[in-house]
């Protein structure tokens, strides 16, 4: 759904224009409807630098098109400047839940308060301005190096790409495409490895700068010198910004201040790592099971916790 974010962003500036069309209209009525988007709801309050926290105020949220309820009474606070980890099996509602951040869905029932405001109570444009988005399935657009790092901040001087490009650990390999930060990339361009996006992604989110971060991480398995540089960029990126990563990485979910279990859309656990692995419930087998068999690069880290 992150894909999608370019094109609501769009879809939101060129409403006036698509006015005159009734067919782009209810294409685009047809779109806000079935995704349940926020526009009919849009606030007036301009999001302002988080003083406090992010409070997941009784949740529940269902999709338009289903029954069920895909998230049930999640409460979960999230202070200013931390790192709450999700964790949980595949359909648990991790990225549901993540979703509910930049209003690409309302909750169906209770609300999301940020320092006190509910979140439909914002103008949403001001609002996704400060949340940094770096999902799995980053877009990429069609154009250069340069103006993908740039995407959310045009006005971007060369001297901040190119910092952020080195920040986010992707400066080497951009100065080994064919054109540096002028190479084509995307569909018609340069292709790029999944380590490669994502730090493209990550340059972006540091030229953003955005107030709070949202992360998905990559389950699939990158090659170990790509781990790791994936890894150090989102450490810079996240470093004192109030962060919701959805954590696929047990170095991720071993540093974060608080670890959220999903189990069907509850929350069934709430600690740090070592706290929930001694509790020895849902964590401790989701452990066993999904990260205890992660690739190289991680395994070093199983041997730094038992040091
Ligand atoms: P996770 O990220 O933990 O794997 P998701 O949040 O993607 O879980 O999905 C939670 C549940 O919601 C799943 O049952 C999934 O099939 C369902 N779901 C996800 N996206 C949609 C959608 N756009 N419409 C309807 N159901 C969805
Ligand atoms: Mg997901």
């Amino acid at each position: 759904l992150f894909r999608l974010l370019p094109f609501i962003t769009q879809l939101n500036s060129a409403r006036g224009a698509l006015a005159n069309s009734a067919a782009s209209v209810e294409i685009a009525n047809d779109f806000l409807r079935r995704d349940n988007k926020p526009f009919m709801g849009n606030g007036s309050v301009t999001y302002k630098p988080l003083q406090e926290g992010i409070h997941f105020n009784q949740i529940s949220f269902g999709y338009p098109s289903q029954a069920d309820m895909v998230l049930k009474d999640v409460d979960l606070y999230l202070p200013k400047g931390t790192t709450l980890a999700l964790v949980g099996s595949s359909g648990a509602g991790k990225s549901t839940l993540a979703d509910l951040l930049p209003r690409f869905y309302d909750p169906t029932i209770g609300s999301i308060n940020i320092d006190g405001t509910d979140l439909r109570e914002f103008d949403v444009k001001t609002l996704r301005r400060e949340m940094g988005i770096v999902s799995q399935d980053t877009f990429l657009f069609n154009t250069t190096v340069r103006n993908n790092i740039a995407y959310a901040r045009p006005d971007a001087t060369d001297e901040e790409v190119t910092a952020a490009a080195k920040r986010a650990n992707a400066y080497e390999f951009i100065m080994g495409l064919p054109k540096g930060f002028d190479t084509l990339i995307g569909d018609r361009g340069v292709l790029l490895s999944g380590g490669q996006r994502q730090r493209l992604a990550i340059a972006r989110a540091l030229v953003q700068d955005p107030d709070i971060l949202i992360l998905d991480e990559a389950t699939s398995a990158l090659d170990t010198v790509s781990e790791r540089l994936v890894q150090a960029a989102i450490e810079e990126l996240s470093r004192s910004r109030t962060t919701l990563v959805i954590a696929h990485r047990l170095s991720t979910v071993q540093k974060a201040n608080q670890i959220a279990v999903l189990d069907k859309g509850r929350v069934v656990e709430v600690g740090t790592h070592r706290e929930l692995l001694s509790k020895g419930g849902f964590y401790a087998r989701l452990y066993e099971m999904q990260f205890s068999q992660q690739p190289q690069g991680i395994s070093t880290y199983h041997e730094e916790i038992r040091n």
